[in-house]
């Protein structure tokens, strides 16, 4: 089987896994804050904090901003479901904004109608989730203007962006939002096996996120709440969880970091000759974001109606390519659908949904590969 997405690991990697194996730390030494200053220096952003997975990442972001039960979230509707479930964990009452339907990403449209309508009945959300859907950056600035007025907090979901880029500045600067998620799972960009990171300019957001990450538990002597009781003191200070990320999951990914611009430029290459085999075809590349450069996790087209779409699914999957939808809108869900929510408000994820695969984007994937590809797509 060739999957849409695969993780490529080299001598290199293996070697910095094994070195820390042998290391008197496997977690808690200095290859995880290694790695956090890694990523924060690629997306020049001051504050990183890693995490056992994004899912978890999402959650500390929901929680570093006072998400609970009386607080409402929206979450762009196409996407993978850990990004509107962080904010349920929290008890919020979740609502989703509708997607375009030629890109996946939010629509600029829904969202300032949603924000009118939602305003005038004093029912605004106190964050918004938004989603690099496949790698490419919202218009963040265009979001940022529209949230501005109404004081929302917003979230990039950038699980898929790690090495994309937004009016020239790197995915993660978090310029125009409170924090950016990433996610190393073996299908992301660069992988740790299971991890996440948080990215915020915001320090108090940061300590706050890495407080909770770590049981709530504050050490440092300067933040003691109580009067110091000696070196074997400290404190927990707040409900938290254990989200830490290993030395041994962060030594891999340290060591993917330093090629993360070689594989997606690879992964770059490929979309373009893809672009070039569809262009002129009933088959179409989802539509490009201005100012945005993607990091190409993903390589969706879109067909002409669910049909056609569902005929290539079963003829690629019968040539042995894993190809796969991403995604069935997240209010589509059972449970989401348990709450209430009527996929006649979501037109646009819907559309999207049913007309979109995402086709074979890694390093295993050939020109030979490529070409039977868009054949079994346009046959
Ligand atoms: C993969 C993914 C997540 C969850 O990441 P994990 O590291 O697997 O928890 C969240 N949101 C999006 C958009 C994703 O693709």
């Amino acid at each position: 089987m060739i999957p849409y997405s695969r993780q490529q690991i080299e001598q290199s990697d293996i070697e910095a896994v094994v070195a820390v194996l042998k290391s008197d730390f496997l977690t808690q030494g200095q290859t995880v804050p290694r790695f956090e200053h890694a990523v924060a220096g690629y997306c020049d952003v001051a504050h990183a904090v890693a995490t056992c997975n994004a899912t978890a990442a999402l959650h500390l972001a929901c929680l570093a901003l006072d998400v609970d039960e009386n607080v409402i979230v929206w979450i762009a509707a196409t996407s993978f479901v850990a990004s509107a479930n962080c904010a349920r964990y929290c008890g919020a009452k979740v609502d989703f904004v509708d997607c375009d339907p030629e890109s996946g990403l939010i629509s600029l449209e829904a969202l300032t109608k949603k924000l009118k309508t939602a305003n005038s009945r004093d029912a605004l959300p106190k964050v918004l989730i938004v989603v690099h859907l496949g790698g490419q950056s919202c218009d963040m600035q265009a979001i940022h203007e529209l949230c501005k007025p109404y004081g929302i907090d917003i979230i990039e979901d950038a699980c898929h962006a790690l090495g994309g880029k937004y009016q020239g500045r790197p995915v993660g600067i978090s310029h125009y939002s409170a924090c950016t998620i990433f996610s190393f799972h073996p299908v992301k960009p660069i992988t740790t096996a299971e991890g996440g990171m948080l990215l915020t300019s915001r320090k108090e957001l940061a300590d706050k996120a890495r407080l909770i990450a770590n049981h709530g538990i504050e050490r440092e002597r300067t933040r003691l709440l109580n009067s110091d009781r000696g070196a074997w003191y400290y404190e927990q200070q707040v409900l938290g969880y254990n989200y830490r990320l290993s030395d041994v999951h962060a030594a891999l990914g340290l060591s993917q970091m330093s090629r993360l611009d070689d594989m997606c430029e690879q992964r770059a290459a490929l979309a373009r000759r893809y672009d070039e085999l569809f262009s002129g075809t009933k088959v179409k590349p989802v539509t490009k974001q201005h100012a945005s450069v993607s990091a190409w996790h993903l390589y969706p087209v879109l067909f002409p109606g669910k049909e056609q779409r569902n005929n290539a699914f079963t003829a690629l999957r019968a040539h042995d390519f894993a190809v796969n939808i991403h995604y069935e809108p997240i209010p589509a869900q059972p449970y989401y659908q348990q709450l209430g929510f009527s996929m006649a408000e979501f037109p646009g994820a819907r559309s999207y949904a049913d007309r979109t695969l995402s086709l074979p984007l890694h390093a295993f994937v050939d020109r030979d590969m490529q070409s039977k590809i868009v054949d079994l797509c346009l046959a």
